[in-house]
């Protein structure tokens, strides 16, 4: 079950029931991407042409959210150099100088990511970026609230687990795949001598341990960033300051994203 295959009624209704359901997101993200409001328009226009495309002409339609806000990012890059839309000066600099889409060291997250199946992508973005409770993003995907909160409790182990079977796949030293599960206790608990030097030697071991951290202070930022690339952390912080911090925060297991980042370049 999917969002898009839960809806109901004609395509067109359900096109356009959906982008109603997600409109808040697509101009918080828009608000960050361009200057002035008939350039939001523009790039929200050109998101909302995306998704139409994508569930029109594809057998497996997109994950919503996912794919809406990932269309803006395009749509910016797409119109830098057009006289149609106007960019936020910072986003402006970072496609002219190819820092606005999914940097490499997050390229691991983001195949592993979009490797899930649609509920598991659904359930990780409402939940963790979004903030969303998982009644509401039951319904989403049209799952009891039970249903969905037991696919909840295994999407951070399917996350993981594509992200271990990708740094092996694309291991470029033998040792890379023996030392996969010492990475990923490296991240509890001191790991040997021959482990951490094969860590500081090698570039695709050292991002991939940042990319197995999937606790709840670092996934939130992990999954922006591996969907939006630019503007991760700002979108964060918008969302963040209409939800409520979910039970989990209260009990301090999340830490705002600038905490999370601190020291971190601006993603
Ligand atoms: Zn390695």
């Amino acid at each position: 079950m999917t969002e898009i295959s839960h809806s109901k009624g004609s395509r067109k209704d359900c096109v356009a029931a959906l982008l109603a359901r997600h409109w808040k997101s697509v101009r918080a993200y828009t608000s960050l991407c361009a200057a002035g409001a008939a350039s939001e328009s523009r790039l929200q226009t050109c998101a909302a042409q995306s998704f139409l495309a994508e569930v029109i002409h594809y057998a497996h339609p997109p994950v919503v959210r996912p794919h809406l806000l990932r269309a803006v990012r395009v749509a910016a890059e797409a119109g830098v150099d057009g006289d149609d839309v106007v960019l936020d000066a910072a986003l402006h600099d970072a496609i002219r100088s190819r820092r606005s889409g999914i940097q490499p060291d997050r390229r691991l997250a983001e195949r592993a990511f979009r490797a899930l199946p649609a509920v598991t992508q659904t359930l990780l973005w409402h939940l963790h970026v979004e903030r969303e409770d998982i009644a509401t993003v039951a319904v989403l995907i049209g799952l009891p609230e039970v249903t969905a909160a037991a696919e909840a409790a295994r999407s951070r182990g399917l996350l993981l687990q594509r992200c271990l079977e990708i740094h092996a796949e694309e291991a470029p030293y033998p040792e890379c795949s023996r030392y996969s599960r010492l990475l990923l206790a490296s991240l509890n608990r001191p790991v040997s001598g021959d482990v951490n030097t094969h860590i500081s030697r090698c570039w695709h071991c050292r991002t991939a341990v940042q990319q197995f951290d999937h606790s709840d202070t670092m996934l939130p930022s992990l999954l922006a960033q591996a969907v939006l690339g630019w503007g991760a952390q700002d979108y964060l912080r918008v969302r963040w300051s209409v939800r409520p911090a979910p039970a989990a925060a209260a009990r301090g297991r999340h830490r705002p994203p600038e905490a999370a980042t601190r020291g971190r370049h601006r993603r």
